[in-house]
């Protein structure tokens, strides 16, 4: 991408210094979505180590002749382990690089960000935390469902729908989170959807309550379906929606007919 360095310094935004790791966030794909900060880390990191998430649009953003590293995908060896990873930015931080460690989304949201700041905390490794727009906030934005609503629900709750190990999470309490919040957004649901579309309706969620589907949200491959509860895993196996998606379960989901404004305002393509 030819684009002109922007020239942060009147913002003074804090030096990264070599030996140092900022954990941030970069969104869920829209570069547009970036923070200051995640602009000015790209701009400074001497190494970005970056996950699946992280749109190559915004890693063309990084400072010319930084190094690029995909989390896992190190010398050739696939599958990704957490304490690997942490190593790695303990390595590269006591070798006085600036390491940048750019997740998909927010770092503290469903982004294991806890357990690299943990492992750096341990290794009395400086750190910074840069918080990110997560997928459940910006996905629902860009598909025009507030995540409140006064009308509608005045509590909202993110939950992942599957486990490190892909099964559906032990600690989850489906009764009590259907009771407590109207608008349920769900991450990494795919794979479990008719799972958890059930357990919802188990819990006393209707059949009928309008879920929305946002799947690569933010991005020009951004595809939105609405359904309802007891279609929702149907519909989503019968449109092919491919993953990364986030899931809308409430009657804020209606709201999207009024407030879609994707099209002809934003890149994004929708059906
Ligand atoms: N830290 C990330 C979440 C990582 S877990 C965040 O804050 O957004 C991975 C899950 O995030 C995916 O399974 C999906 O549910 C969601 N996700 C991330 N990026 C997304 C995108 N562009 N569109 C839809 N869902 C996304």
């Amino acid at each position: 991408m030819d684009m002109a360095k922007l020239n942060l310094s009147p913002l003074a935004l804090p030096a990264f210094l070599p030996g140092t790791v900022w954990l941030v966030g970069a969104g869920p794909g829209d570069p547009g979505l970036l923070t200051l900060l995640a602009l000015h880390a790209l701009q400074s990191a001497d190494i970005v180590v970056y996950d699946a998430l992280v749109s190559p649009r915004i890693l063309e953003l990084a400072r010319p002749g930084a190094v690029l590293e995909h989390a896992g995908k190190r010398g050739g060896k696939p599958s990704p382990s957490q304490p690997d990873i942490s190593l790695r930015l303990i390595a590269l931080a006591q070798a006085k690089r600036r390491v940048l460690r750019l997740k998909g989304g927010d770092p503290f949201v469903f982004g294991r960000g806890g357990e690299e700041g943990l492992a750096l905390a341990a290794a009395k490794i400086p750190f910074r935390i840069v918080p990110g727009i997560t997928a459940g906030i910006g996905g629902l934005a860009y598909a025009g469902i507030p995540a409140t609503h006064r009308d509608t629900n005045s509590a909202v709750a993110f939950v992942t729908g599957q486990s490190s190990g892909g099964a559906l999470p032990d600690g989850v309490d489906w009764v009590a989170l259907s009771r407590g919040a109207a608008m349920l957004v769900i991450y990494m649901a795919l794979q479990n959807l008719d799972i958890v579309a059930r357990r919802l309706q188990e819990a006393g969620r209707s059949a009928d309550e309008p879920v929305a589907i946002i799947s690569k949200a933010t991005t020009d491959a951004q595809r939105v379906i609405e359904t309802t509860l007891g279609r929702a895993a149907a519909d989503a196996a019968a449109a092919r929606i491919e993953p990364p998606a986030v899931i809308a379960v409430g009657p804020a989901v209606r709201l999207r007919h009024a407030l879609q404004w994707i099209g002809g305002v934003a890149s994004g393509a929708l059906d």
